[in-house]
């Protein structure tokens, strides 16, 4: 007797990553814990690290404490300071690199320029701008979000005689003793190089258009017999990553992005014009540095230093706008001209470019420009519809803050992975409904002109239509809604089930792609 059935049997799935600065390693890494060998990550730069390669700049550190700025997997006992500078960041993502054996994998100085889906196979062709080509199951977009430079037009800029850069191009062999530098922009990059540089340099003057709050920190440095604890009893790092002060912070800090009228967010408030009021003493540089919107709009800037900075006789903080660059120096709006022999741009990034310029083209020839035309968009910032099998780490409108985007990396990989699994075991292609996306933007739309970033401010965290780029709700509900994928809310093509003889078991051969 003869009977049919019908099979999928699990395939072996072949991936290209692009990036390997942290979300790429972390996608390398998972991928080989789950004993899969089969991908290549692309990296457009000679070495990797991403935004911890590209920054450069004296100052650079990251305000989330550096023991909870680690991969789960990877715990560092070695950490200088509880907040970490760069370039020992930058060495943590190398050594990670090493210790997985995953130089092998990465393909340096590999732009990929295209990317597109061909729906006769149901598989991703990549084109690197070298004009290699690869064709792949599965994408995974670890491209990171800020490193596109916004460089301002300035007038006369072109005419400076100094060095003039931006701020994630600082050349390495730039001599700063004894030198006047002019540092435009004061987010948290142009925050952290006064800081440095107003004891390093004979004149810093800090361009400031808009005032930013400050929260004051506190900083402190390991001892090696503090490191050596850590070593011994891994427990203390586990204190520090997941312990509940670490995550009562976070919640607190959470809850007054989305709950402005919280008296969370009357605390942070509180502090940051206590800091204000107590720290800077003349009472004319207090008045420029006094922001005229709320705590928090824009990224708090966390700084243990930078009003003590401001206030050193080396510093000016110029707020009347800028002229004109002449090649001296710059005129300022009020008449005052700086003379400066470096000028820096410390104006931020191009935040809406994600994977771009690389050309996305999904399903039935959909392109990423026309699916974002309006803002770009991901369902829980992985999926976007009709780009099957194509998976984003840290994308648009994921957590923003002043949190770890480790932690929300390894969170959106745990549910990535669960989408994989099915790709591996039955579905062809997954990606999300459109009209799922659609109802998913306007809740999620709704909900971020309500916190804290939609409260009258300007930020990289605002879209061009002026609504925030962001997931909008606690972090509790994002690390719930990445736990377990709801299928309900993703197009899932089934894998061609095939009709497979099976004269008695006599015949069990797989016959799916
Ligand atoms: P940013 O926060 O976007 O700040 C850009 C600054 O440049 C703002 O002060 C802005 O002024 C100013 N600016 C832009 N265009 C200008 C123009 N045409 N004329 C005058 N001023 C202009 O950029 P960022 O400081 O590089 O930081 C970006 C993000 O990187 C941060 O928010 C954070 O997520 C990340 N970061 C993190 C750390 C860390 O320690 N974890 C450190 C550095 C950076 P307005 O405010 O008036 O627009």
């Amino acid at each position: 007797m003869t009977s049919d059935t019908t099979t999928t049997a699990p395939r072996k799935l072949r991936y290209a990553i692009i990036g390997a600065g942290m979300a790429g390693i972390l996608a390398g890494v998972r991928l080989r814990a789950r004993g899969e060998d089969d991908f290549v990550i692309y990296e457009k730069g000679a070495s990797v690290g991403g935004t911890w390669r590209e920054n450069r700049y004296p100052g650079l550190t990251c305000d989330v404490p550096a023991h909870a700025y680690t991969y789960s997997f990877a715990p560092n006992p070695d950490w200088s300071a509880f907040y970490a500078g760069g370039p020992e960041i930058h060495d943590y993502f190398q050594r990670i690199v090493a210790d997985h054996g995953l130089e092998d994998a990465i393909r340096f100085n590999s732009e990929v320029v295209a990317c597109e889906y061909q729906d006769d196979t149901e598989r991703w062709q990549i084109t690197t701008a070298t004009g290699e080509t690869s064709v792949v199951d599965v994408v995974i977009a670890a491209s990171g979000v800020l490193h596109h430079p916004n460089i301002p037009s300035l007038p006369g800029a072109e005419t400076f005689a100094g060095e003039i850069f931006h701020s994630a191009r600082w050349p390495d062999d730039l001599a700063l003793d004894g030198r006047r530098v002019g540092v435009v922009g004061n987010g948290s990059t142009g925050v952290q190089i006064v800081t440095a540089l107003s004891t390093r340099c004979e004149r810093v003057v800090h361009f400031q258009r808009s005032p930013q709050w400050i929260m004051p920190v506190p900083f402190f440095t390991y001892s090696d017999d503090e490191r050596q604890a850590f070593r011994d009893d891994p427990e203390l790092i586990e204190a520090i990553r997941n312990g509940e002060d670490y995550w009562a912070g976070i919640r607190r800090f959470n809850t007054a992005l989305v709950d402005t009228e919280s008296p969370e967010m009357a605390e942070i408030e509180a502090i940051v014009l206590r800091n204000l009021e107590e720290s800077v003493r003349d009472p004319v540089l207090r008045e420029k540095l006094r922001p005229n919107y709320r705590a928090a709009c824009k990224r708090l800037i966390y700084s243990w230093s930078y009003y003590d900075a401001v206030q050193r006789p080396t510093v000016d903080v110029e707020t009347s706008g800028i002229a004109e660059v002449q090649p001296g120096g710059v005129l300022a709006g009020d008449g005052t001209f700086h003379p400066l022999d470096v000028l820096v741009f410390a104006t931020g990034f191009q935040a809406d470019r994600f994977i771009r310029p690389t050309r996305v083209t999904g399903r039935g020839g959909v392109n990423l420009d026309e699916i974002w035309a309006r803002r770009p968009k991901a369902y829980l910032a992985i999926s976007i519809p009709d780009l099957p099998n194509f998976f984003m780490l840290n994308g648009p409108t994921g957590p923003v803050g002043n949190f770890s985007l480790i932690d929300i990396a390894e969170r959106q990989w745990d549910y990535i992975e669960q989408l994989l699994d099915r790709l591996r075991d039955d579905a062809s292609g997954i990606s999300v409904d459109e009209q799922a996306m659609d109802a998913y933007e306007t809740r999620r739309i709704a909900a971020a002109k309500t916190t804290i970033f939609g409260s009258g401010c300007t930020s990289w965290y605002l879209d061009a239509e002026g609504v925030p780029a962001s997931w909008p709700w606690s972090y509790q509900a994002f690390a719930d809604a990445m736990q377990t994928p709801d299928l309900t809310q993703y197009d899932v093509r089934k894998r061609e089930e095939r009709a497979v003889a099976n004269c008695d078991g006599a015949d069990t051969r797989r016959l799916d792609a």
